[in-house]
Order: structure tokens, then C-alpha cells, then sequence
């Protein structure tokens, strides 16, 4: 399942050079961005970065102040929130406390006017998509965060909307329910064929849950990629920085050919990445590679001086399934390293104030340009 990399894949859902100002405050700036139909699309980024304002403008909630938004091959200007194929899940849920989880469920139907034996049908088939048939007569204060997430998912599905929006849909939960429930939205966004867009700033559900990730900063979208693209080839700083842990060494570019750039750190330390970036020579550039990807030795490299530097063992911490190193290089910085326990010699001899070897590979990082 991977629409998006062809390109005679239509997108379900386009904003358009979208623009939303409150007042003088951009909070969504020029942003244009393609979800695909049955996608499970997140949007990532930090608390004020715009993320909500978006989806409730695919809601209908809030007008653009500008671009346009379509879904469908429709242009969703003017039409009201509740003629929308699409519905939304809230953090709070807003379940009604007075109401049982049944009447909740059925809520919008009524509204609609749906015929009452179809109501019964529609939401005895959604308190079993949801394993809550047992619960239909309780009231939300009867029940735990986790069944009432789930009430609140089935009201929002009741209506078989093409596109659901979860704003923060885990975030009342604990991290053990949290992860459970993960899974359990990823299985009914697969058996239900819907489109999902989720909203979050937490990277592990995003990457976890998500076909694609849209990380976003200041009202734009930085990148937008699969999380394994986000992970392992972060397109600027910021994604690097943003997502998982990341070392980033800066420097001048020294040299440049067809593959591989050289970057000068300091008079002992280069860095040769395998690129198809051409930087301008002796420009600023970073590179940035992720722990797991250094290796520690004490031994030192045949070529010290590219894709190496020494230093000492500053800390060792062990989390069970790995250990992270901090090592403090000849240059001061200090630089973090993992490694699998699975995959570490049980007789280990690394110990404290230790000198030490990082090296890497040439494609085990990538240049960042800004
Ligand atoms: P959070 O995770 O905290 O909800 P977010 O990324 O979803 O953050 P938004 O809710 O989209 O951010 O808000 C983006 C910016 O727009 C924020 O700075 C917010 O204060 C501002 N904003 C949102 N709604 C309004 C409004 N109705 N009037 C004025 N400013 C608003």
C-alpha cells in the first residue's frame, strides 16, 4: 500500500496553498499536502505548530483565510461541518455524561433521522466493532478511560464517514493501554478501508501507527514521508532533531563529487557521507547519524581522521534491551551511541573514562543542508 509513489494515484484529500490567520498570527502558512484514500495519515509536530487548525478546517470548523481544500474531487469550500464525509474524535471525547453509551452511539443518527430499527442495527454493529456490547447501558463516568476512547471512536464511526480526524486520540490514556489501543485503531482503519488523519506530537504513536507522516513547524509542513524515511533520511535539522535521538557534527564541505561529499569538522576530524546533495564548496553543512549507527571501539580505526574521531567513555547506560554510551570527543562535544545488548559480547570490556574509537559508515548518516 503505497499510493503515493505513483504518480497516477489520485489524492482523497488535498489542501491547496491552505493559509489560516487569526488576526496578524499565521497559524497555518501556504501549506499544501496530498493524503491518500485509506491512508493512515498523521500529523506531527509540536504544541502551536498548526496541526489542529488544519484538521479542523477539513472539518469544517474553521475557513481557510486562503487555498482551497478538496476531498473527493470536491472543493469543500462552503459546505457546512455536518454535510462533510467526515467526522471527528476529540482528545475529550465529549461523550455526554447523562446519556447512556448506547444513546451516545446513536446520537447522531437520531439527529440525521435515521429510521429507529436502523439506528439499533447501526449501533449494536459498532459496540461489537468496538468489544463494548456488553456495556451499551452504562454511563461514560461507569466506565474506564479506555472503553470510553472507544465509545467515543464508535460514535464517530457511526455515521461511516470516508474520513475520520483524531485530535490526540490516545493522549488520556496510559502508555500500556495506549500501545494496546495503537494496534486496535490500526485494525479497524484496515478493516473498515477508511481514511484516518490523526493529529499528534507524539512521534512514537505517529511512527507506529502512521502510512505516512506529515512533520510540521510554524504552520508548515518539513517534510512529509513514510516514518522509516523520516528516521533514517531526515530532510533538514529540524525532522532530524525532531524525531528519535540524533547526533549532528557541523562543517565546512571540503570536497564534492558525483557520490560523496567531505566534510571538515576540525583539523583531526572528517566526515565522508555518500550524498546526491551538491553543496557549494566550503559551506556550512551538517551531517547527522543516529546512535545506533556509531560504533564505539577501542581500538583505534585504520584511518583515524575520516569517519573517526577518540575521546572517552563518559557514561554507560544500560536499559535492558540496549546500552547507551555518551563519549566525550578530543573536541568536547559529546556524542551518544547504542547498541543492542542482544548484540553485545557478554564478557564486555568497556568501562568508565575509557579511551575510545566512534566510527561510521559513509551512508550512515545524511548531510543536512540548513
Ligand atoms: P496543540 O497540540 O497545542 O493543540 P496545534 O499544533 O494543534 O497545537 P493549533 O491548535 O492548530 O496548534 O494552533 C496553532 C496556533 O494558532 C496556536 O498558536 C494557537 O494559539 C493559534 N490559534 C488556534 N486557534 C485560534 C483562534 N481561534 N484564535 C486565535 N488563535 C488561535
Amino acid at each position: 500500500f503505497a499510493p503515493w509513489t505513483d504518480p497516477a494515484s489520485k489524492p482523497f484529500i488535498s489542501f491547496n496553498n491552505v493559509t489560516k490567520r487569526f488576526g496578524d498570527f499565521t497559524a497555518v502558512d501556504d501549506l499544501s499536502l496530498n493524503i491518500y484514500h485509506r491512508e493512515f495519515f498523521a500529523l506531527l509536530g509540536a504544541s502551536g505548530c498548526g496541526k489542529s487548525t488544519l484538521l479542523r478546517m477539513l472539518a469544517g470548523f474553521e475557513q481557510p483565510t486562503s487555498g482551497e481544500i478538496v476531498l473527493d474531487g470536491t472543493n469543500l469550500a462552503g459546505t457546512p461541518p455536518y454535510k462533510r464525509p467526515v467526522n471527528m474524535m476529540f482528545q475529550s471525547y465529549a461523550l455526554f455524561p447523562h446519556m447512556t453509551v448506547e444513546k451516545n452511539i446513536a446520537f447522531g443518527l437520531r439527529q440525521d433521522g435515521m429510521p429507529k430499527e436502523e439506528i439499533a442495527e447501526r449501533v449494536l454493529q459498532m459496540l461489537k466493532m468496538v468489544k463494548l456490547e456488553k456495556f451499551a447501558a452504562r454511563k461514560p463516568n461507569q466506565l474506564s478511560g479506555g472503553q470510553r476512547q472507544r465509545v467515543a471512536l464508535a460514535r464517530s464511526l457511526a455515521k461511516r464517514p470516508k474520513v475520520l480526524l483524531l485530535d490526540e486520540p490516545l493522549g488520556a490514556l496510559d502508555k500500556k493501554l495506549r500501545e494496546e489501543t495503537q494496534f486496535e485503531l490500526m485494525d479497524l482503519q484496515q478493516n473498515l478501508g477508511l481514511t484516518f488523519v490523526v493529529v499528534t506530537h507524539d512521534q512514537e504513536e505517529a511512527m507506529t501507527m502512521a502510512d505516512r507522516i506529515a512533520v510540521m513547524s510554524h504552520g508548515k509542513v518539513i517534510q512529509v514521508a513514510t516514518p522509516a524515511e523520516i528516521y533514517e533520511a531526515p530532510n533538514s535539522r529540524f525532522v532530524a532533531d525532531f524525531i528519535g535521538d540524533v547526533n549532528i557534527f557541523d562543517g565546512k564541505v571540503a570536497s564534492a563529487n558525483d557520490s560523496t561529499v567531505e566534510i571538515a569538522v576540525d583539523e583531526d576530524f572528517s566526515i565522508s557521507v555518500i550524498t546526491p546533495e551538491k553543496p557549494t564548496m566550503g559551506s556550512s553543512v551538517g551531517f547527522a547519524i543516529r546512535p545506533e549507527k556509531l560504533k564505539v571501539s577501542r581500538k583505534p580505526p585504520a584511518n583515524p581522521k575520516v569517519n573517526a574521531a577518540s575521546g572517552e567513555l563518559w557514561d554507560i547506560g544500560y536499559l535492558g534491551d540496549m546500552t547507551v554510551f555518551h563519549v566525550k570527543l578530543t573536541s568536547g562535544k559529546v556524542v551518544k551511541a547504542s547498541l543492542l545488548n542482544a548484540q553485545r559480547a557478554v564478557d564486555d570490556p568497556f568501562t568508565y573514562d575509557q579511551e575510545v574509537w566512534i566510527t561510521f559508515a559513509e551512508d550512515a548518516g545524511v548531510l543536512l543542508k540548513d
